[in-house]
């Protein structure tokens, strides 16, 4: 399915099956997908934001592709995102992916990992939040591949998609630890742009709803869905798990006078 049958579908479907609304609708709404100009190249990755106390979050490709991710004060590199990467690992654009052979179209303007030839896809960046896609894939990075392998029983099926929403959430886990690293040795707050973590929450959730609706889409085109499929589906990737396997509270939470 290429990205031109599927996002019609998923449009049609998140509207259908969204169980509660408000807040999932809500949560969808930071998830976002690459314009075509990104995902052609035309548009190139140039995305700029500045923090409120002056640190800016630079994102760059290169002629070739190659993306450099940046926190710089004072117009000085203070934290360069590649150095939470694992040796040999590269932040890419489309750019770099158009010259690679077999690289599946819907890998192209979105966020993925790629762990045989050590790459870290860069997404169409236009928000603040994009700054956690990228800790978020980072995140990825520390996880072993998933194996490829067609599970072929049901039972196989669902273990894979728990695997799934395990490894998203341990993902996320990752990328607050990191954002959290970020604010105790430099004092980058990259969580100021959302009123509390409850909100910040909401990207969490919003793109575990994305892997959810895709794995109900093609669950669904497979094999048909049952009530008690979809019952699995919305269990696992519920936004209430992620607390009991997130992160943990940090101190500052704790004492109540902080919120991330
Ligand atoms: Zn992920």
């Amino acid at each position: 399915m290429s990205d031109k049958e599927f996002l019609p579908q998923y449009d049609a479907y998140v509207r259908e099956r969204a169980s509660d609304r408000e807040r999932e609708i809500d949560a969808l709404s930071y998830v976002f997908f690459p314009r075509k100009e990104y995902i052609e190249g035309s548009i190139k990755l140039n995305y700029r934001h500045e923090f409120k106390n002056g640190y800016v979050f630079i994102a760059t490709e290169n002629e070739v592709g190659g993306v450099t991710i940046l926190i710089e004060r004072d117009g000085k590199p203070l934290v360069d995102l590649r150095t939470f990467l694992p040796n040999g690992y590269v932040f890419v654009s489309p750019t770099f992916l158009a010259a690679l052979e077999g690289v599946p179209e819907e890998f192209k303007g979105n966020y993925f990992v790629n762990y045989d030839l050590r790459l870290v896809g860069i997404g169409d960046m236009r928000d603040p939040t994009a700054i956690f896609s990228v800790l978020h894939e980072i995140g990825h990075t520390a996880s072993p591949q998933e194996e490829t392998e067609e599970a072929r029983t049901p039972a196989a099926r669902k273990d894979k998609i728990a695997r799934l929403s395990r490894r998203e959430r341990a993902a996320w886990a990752r990328a607050i630890k990191i954002a959290r690293g970020m604010r105790h040795d430099y004092g980058i707050d990259l969580f100021e742009n959302f009123d509390d973590f409850e909100e910040f929450k909401k990207v969490i959730y919003g793109t575990l709803l994305g892997h959810r609706f895709t794995e109900e889409i093609f669950a669904k085109e497979a094999h048909g869905l049952t009530k008690e499929d979809l019952k699995f589906f919305e269990d696992l990737f519920d936004k209430g798990k992620f607390s009991k396997d997130g992160p943990g509270k940090t101190t500052e939470q704790r004492a109540g006078s902080g919120n991330m």
